[in-house]
C-alpha cells in the first residue's frame, strides 16, 4: 500500500528523520489558519498518491496566511493525473542549497534491498537513471550503520551529515514494515540542515497485522474498493462500462487487453477472484462489480483449476439466486478449463434472462462490449 505523503511524513518524523513543521487540512480556511501557526512562508502540497505534483501545479509557496488560503482553494479539487485531490498538506518552506535524491527499495530481481542515492535530486529521478546513470548510486544492502550510510553519501554526492538521516531512513524500513522508502528531494538548506521535504512510502501489506494500530488505508476513497478490500478481493476502479472478472492475475490482466480492444468504452473496473471461485466469492465479487454504476455489462472470464468449470458454474447460478432483483445487468461468461464441458452445460441447461455464454475469450469480450453498448 503507497502512503501520501503527509503519512509518510509521519512515520519519518516517528522514527527522527527531520521534516518541515506542517499540518493537513481539507479546506482552505484550513490551510489558512495552518499558515497562521507555522507562521512565515509556507509550501501548500496537493495530497495525491502520485509524483509530479509541483509540475502539475499541485506544489504552490505561499507568503502569507491569505496566500495560504488561494494556493488551497486553487489546489484542493484539482485532478492530478486521474486523482482527485481531497486534502493538501501546509509546510513550512524551506531555503532550499541543494536537493538530493535518496531511496531504499526492495530489489525482488537480486533478492536483496538496494540504496539509491544522487545529488541530482528534486526532478524526475526515472530521467537521471535514464540519461546520467553515473549520477545514481545503487548499493544492495542488508543492513545500515552510520559508516555505511556515509559511504553511500560520499559516493553520490551528498553531504555528511546525510550519513545521520539515512540511518534513520533505513529505521523507518525495517520498524515499519516498507517495500520503499524514498525521499526527493532531500535538501540541505542554507543554514546547513538536512531535511526530507518530501516522502514516498510503500507498506508491505503482508505485515500488516504487526501495525494493527496505525492508521493509514483508511483513506481509500472509493467505498467499492474498500468494500471489496473487506473481502479480500482485489477491485480496481477504471474508466470504461465493462466490469471485469477474473481468476488470477494474469488471466484478468489479459481480459482487460481483450475487452479494450473490442472497441466501445473499455473495461469499467476489474475483480480478481482469485483461485477459488466458489458460489459465496463470486457472490461478492459480482456484487461489488454491480455496484459500480458505470457498469454497463460484466464478463465472467474463468479459467477452471483446481475449482473446476462445473463448480464455477454452480457459482454463478448460486450467486446470481444470491442476488435476486440486485443482478440487473447482463452477464457474458467464458469457461475453460478443467471439466469446461458440464461448466457449460450447466449454464446452457439453466437458461438464466442475464447470462449469455460465450466460447473465447475475444468473442466474449466483443459481446461484453456490444451489451455495454446497447444497456448505454
Ligand atoms: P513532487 O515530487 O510530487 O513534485 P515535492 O514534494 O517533491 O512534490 O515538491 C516539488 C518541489 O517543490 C521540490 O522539489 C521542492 O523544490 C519544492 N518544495 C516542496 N516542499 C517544499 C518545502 N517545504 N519548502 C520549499 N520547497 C519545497
Ligand atoms: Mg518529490
Amino acid at each position: 500500500m503507497d502512503l501520501f505523503e503527509h503519512e509518510a511524513r509521519d512515520l519519518f518524523a516517528r522514527h527522527g528523520v527531520p521534516v518541515p513543521p506542517g499540518e493537513v487540512t481539507s479546506t482552505a480556511a484550513g490551510a489558512h489558519a495552518a499558515a497562521v501557526d507555522i507562521g512565515g512562508p509556507v509550501v501548500v502540497k496537493a495530497q495525491v498518491k502520485v509524483g509530479g505534483r509541483g509540475k502539475a501545479g499541485g506544489v504552490k509557496l505561499a507568503r502569507t496566511p491569505t496566500e495560504a488560503r488561494a494556493a488551497a482553494e486553487a489546489i484542493l479539487g484539482m485532478d492530478i493525473k486521474g486523482h482527485t485531490v481531497h486534502k493538501v498538506l501546509v509546510t513550512a518552506a524551506s531555503t532550499i542549497a541543494d536537493e538530493y535524491y535518496f531511496s531504499f527499495l526492495l530489489d525482488r530481481a537480486n533478492r536483496t534491498w538496494l540504496a539509491m542515492a544522487s545529488a541530482e535530486g528534486g526532478m524526475d529521478i526515472e530521467e537521471v537513471a535514464a540519461t546520467r546513470p553515473d549520477a545514481l548510486v545503487r548499493r544492495p544492502v542488508v543492513d545500515m550503520d552510520l559508516g555505511q550510510a556515509a559511504d553511500i553519501a560520499l559516493a553520490a554526492g551528498l553531504p555528511a551529515a546525510a550519513a545521520d538521516v539515512i540511518v534513520k531512513l533505513w529505521d523507518v524500513l525495517v520498524a515499519e514494515d516498507c517495500t520503499l522508502v524514498e525521499v526527493n528531494p532531500l535538501v540541505r538548506t542554507e543554514s546547513g540542515e538536512i531535511i526530507a521535504l518530501d516522502g514516498k512510502v510503500t507498506l508491505d501489506e503482508s505485515a500488516s497485522f504487526r501495525h494493527a494500530q496505525r492508521p493509514f488505508g483508511t483513506e481509500v476513497s472509493d467505498p467499492l474498493e474498500r468494500a471489496a478490500h473487506a473481502k479480500g478481493l482485489n477491485y480496481v476502479k477504471l474508466s470504461g462500462d465493462v466490469g471485469v472478472i477474473g481468476n488470477g492475475a494474469g488471466l484478468v490482466m489479459s481480459t482487460l487487453d481483450v475487452v479494450a480492444q473490442a472497441g466501445g468504452a473499455g473495461p469499467a473496473n476489474f475483480l480478481d477472484i482469485g483461485g477459488g471461485a466458489s458460489a459465496q466469492v463470486m457472490a461478492d465479487g459480482l456484487e461489488i462489480i454491480l455496484g459500480d454504476a458505470d457498469v454497463r455489462s460484466v464478463f465472467v472470464n474463468v479459467f477452471g483449476g483446481i475449482t473446476a468449470c462445473d463448480a464455477v458454474a454452480d457459482g454463478i447460478l448460486q450467486a446470481l439466486g444470491m442476488l435476486g432483483s440486485r443482478a440487473t445487468k447482463p452477464l457474458v461468461v467464458r469457461l475453460d478449463g478443467n471439466n469446461v464441458k458440464r461448466g457449460r452445460e450447466i449454464l446452457v441447461e439453466a437458461g438464466h434472462p442475464l447470462v449469455t455464454m460465450v466460447e473465447t475469450m475475444d468473442d466474449a469480450a466483443r459481446t461484453a462490449a456490444r451489451l455495454a453498448a446497447q444497456g448505454a
